[in-house]
């Protein structure tokens, strides 16, 4: 049996291990740095640094690395041993300033023109907000990434930045309301959706080897269609996959909470508790790489593609997210007396007017080659960002807007005036699943966000969003006379909600309804990743990440670059892989079946047997060689025009509307092809030998 409390946290350099080991004054400057974020003196730097490699070489540490979050998404390490020759052999040593900043020879990381390659060095600096832990045998340091010339190079820095400027404006609003915290920080617990599939079939494609999804297969005869996988009966297989991740995240500190099968088959899910959003964020990082690890452990293999199987549901995170202050006072919670409830209703107005301005920077913030799969695809929520409310908030957001009499749910009437807003009770009622932006009682639900998404970017974004608008409610409010300002809030909530309202959709996001609907209201519905990052660098969106101190203009511009790259890249390695499979594997195998096939009819004709079956089949395999021939020609001379072209967007635009689309074409007929082949001359697992068999 495992002992779970005393498992959890022990490969992290935690407070209590700290607080254990480091001398009481170094305990507490550390403590005093993490905060206020003021920077820890040298000698303070060498005590902890000394500390914590003992401590690491008791967990079997020889080697630190500085673990950090660059543009592209994953995260890298370089590792470093401790040792250091010393009377002909070695000691083991590690520095305040090993500590404290590394220099990684960080030049083939994307920069979107940030670091130009003379001067390629960029330097990690500690993060000592997120604590320090041992995997395979390696102290990780958890890390920022910056340029020389002081540009941010992660996705850690901004988010850090963004948690300070939410952390700025809601104190601004909170004090108006007689309250004065000494922090606000924003809290996340990301659902995490994955597929596990064998590795031995795993192994026979190339394209989840080389693109993580699968570029071919026809449905298998039982996909979802019977819906007995979701919460259903976990397999001893997987159960003990479930049982061995645990106890490896536990060991990270890392609140792994709920486990459950999902939709699709050989579909999981894995929960954690919710914490502060840059703490979410290395966990979710750190968990996925431990999902895949276990993975091989068990002969299986973790994919975290956003569609890894077309036709079958794909994978996606949920981002629950919601703001709490340093009292522990939740401002997203409805709470139970009329004066929360007002804080309440401003904070809950803050987040519609931050989500309706900003629809296309969250949109950005989940847009991806893989997620384009999903987002409008009925199975996530569509690209159109749209919030749920709930009827009773909706209801009494309705009401206040039109200064009528208000009846609550459970009956209680009471008119809008400023001491009588009613107690809301958590929304008990059907959670509207097709919403990408919910409120699930104390929280809002950002529905998404892809499985393989790194968090940090849409939580910067809900960041920043909601600190300027609470901005703009703080200067609006600081300026009225104390006895007038609760009458102050409920008119700015009420012109706020009017203003935006058009946001709160709470019927199904599915129908075709809701998207001439969203057109009527005027909402985004930015279909691709090409044409969602073209808003990336509006003047507006510079002028908010500036306004607070996230990013620079020339930030904002390299992080859209790299992304339209990287969405080329992926394009273009998936058309490559395409089509290499197809000349080499699906048309000899096409082509001997239909050799086998004319010797067949040629033989029992001559016997004077009938063989209308047999000349059907080879006639129908004889169409579909020459049609995916054709397509995979056309998809070569595609990407050769996308090569000529120098402009990154109409690059990625060509992507995706060109060779996205001919990739489509080809699959059609290849899958097509697939389901009239004898299975032991299709040249890999179908998509039933990989979904039911694990
Ligand atoms: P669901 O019905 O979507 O499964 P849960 O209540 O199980 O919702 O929570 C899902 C996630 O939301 C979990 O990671 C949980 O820790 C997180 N969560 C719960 N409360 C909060 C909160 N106040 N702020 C942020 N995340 C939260
Ligand atoms: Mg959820």
């Amino acid at each position: 049996m495992i002992n779970v409390p005393e498992l959890f946290g022990s490969m992290v350099f935690n407070e209590h291990v700290m607080r254990e080991r480091l001398p009481r004054d170094i305990f507490k400057a550390l403590q005093n740095t993490m905060k206020t974020g003021k920077a820890i003196s040298s000698e303070v730097a060498d005590v902890i640094a000394n500390t914590m490699k003992d401590w690491a070489i008791e967990k079997g540490a020889t080697h630190y690395t500085h673990w950090f979050q660059p543009m592209t998404g994953v995260t890298a390490e370089k590792h470093d041993s401790f040792i250091q020759p010393a009377d002909g052999g070695v000691i083991m040593n590690f520095s305040g300033k090993q500590l404290i900043k590394g220099e990684p020879d960080a030049s083939s990381f994307p920069s979107g023109g940030l670091r130009s390659t003379f001067e390629a060095r960029g330097y990690t600096a500690w993060d000592p907000t997120s604590y320090a832990f041992v995997k395979d045998s390696v102290l990780y340091i958890p890390t920022a990434f910056i340029s020389y010339s002081g540009q941010v190079l992660d996705k850690k820095t901004p988010l850090l930045r963004s948690m300070d400027a939410l952390n700025k404006a809601a104190l601004r609003v909170l004090k108006l309301f007689g309250k004065t915290p000494s922090r606000v920080t924003p809290a996340v617990g990301p659902e995490q959706e994955y597929f596990l599939i064998p590795r031995e079939l795993y192994k026979q494609r190339p394209d989840l080897i080389i693109t993580g999804r699968t570029l071919f297969g026809a449905r298998p005869p039982k996909g979802q269609e019977l819906d007995d996988h979701y919460f259903g009966h976990i397999k001893t297989r997987v159960l003990e996959y479930m049982e061995d991740l645990d106890k490896e995240l536990w060991k990270l500190g890392i609140l792994a909470k709920t486990r459950h099968n999902e939709v699709a088959p050989a579909q999981h899910e894995l929960a954690p508790i919710y914490s502060t959003v840059n703490i979410a964020t290395d966990h979710n990082q750190l968990t996925m790489a431990v999902m895949r690890k276990v993975a091989k452990k068990h002969d299986l293999v973790c994919l975290l593609h956003e569609k890894p199987f077309a036709g079958v549901n794909g994978s996606g995170k949920h981002n629950n997210w919601s703001m709490s202050t340093s009292d522990g006072e939740n401002l997203l919670e409805p709470g139970k007396d009329l004066k929360n409830n007002l804080q309440f209703m401003l904070f809950l107005a803050a987040t519609i007017k931050a989500v309706d301005e900003h629809q296309d920077l969250l949109r950005i913030s989940v847009a991806s080659a893989g997620n384009d799969h999903r987002l409008g695809a009925n199975e996530a929520p569509p690209a159109i960002i749209s919030m749920f409310l709930g009827d009773e908030i909706t209801d009494l957001l309705e009401t206040l807007a039109a200064d009528r009499e208000y009846s609550n749910h459970v009956g209680n009437k009471l008119s809008t005036g400023v001491d009588s807003v009613p107690i809301i009770y958590e929304d008990t009622t059907d959670r509207n699943r097709t919403s990408p932006f919910a409120f699930t009682g104390n929280k809002f639900e950002f529905r998404s966000l892809g499985s393989s998404l790194n968090i940090a970017c849409p939580n910067i974004m809900i960041n920043a969003a909601v600190a300027d608008v609470l901005n703009g409610f703080a200067s609006t409010l600081e300026k009225v006379a104390p006895e007038d300002f609760k009458s102050a809030v409920l008119a700015l909530i009420k012109k706020e909600y009017v203003a935006h309202r058009r946001i709160v959709f709470n019927g199904d996001n599915y129908s075709d309804a809701w998207k001439e609907e969203a057109a009527r209201r005027g909402l985004l519905n930015l279909k691709s990743t090409p044409e969602a990052l073209a808003l990336y660098d509006t003047p507006q969106n510079v002028a908010m990440f500036k306004r607070l101190k996230i990013y620079t203009d020339e930030e904002v511009r390299a992080r859209k670059d790299i992304l339209l790259e990287n969405y080329c890249k992926i394009i273009n390695i998936e058309a490559l892989t395409m089509y290499d499979i197809t000349i080499k594997q699906i048309l000899p195998a096409a082509v001997r079946f239909s050799t086998e096939l004319a010797d067949n009819v040629a033989k029992l004709t001559a016997l004077g047997v009938e063989v209308s079956a047999q000349r059907e089949t080879l006639g129908s395999v004889a169409s579909l060689i020459t049609a995916i021939y054709r397509s995979a020609q056309k998809l070569s001379d595609i990407q050769i025009e996308v090569k000529n072209e120098q402009d990154l967007q109409k690059s990625a635009d060509l992507c995706y509307s060109k060779v996205f689309a001919t990739m489509q074409e080809l699959r059609t007929h290849c899958d097509m092809l697939e389901t009239l082949m004898p299975k032991d001359l299709w040249p890999f697992p179908t998509y039933g030998d990989l979904l039911l068999y694990v």
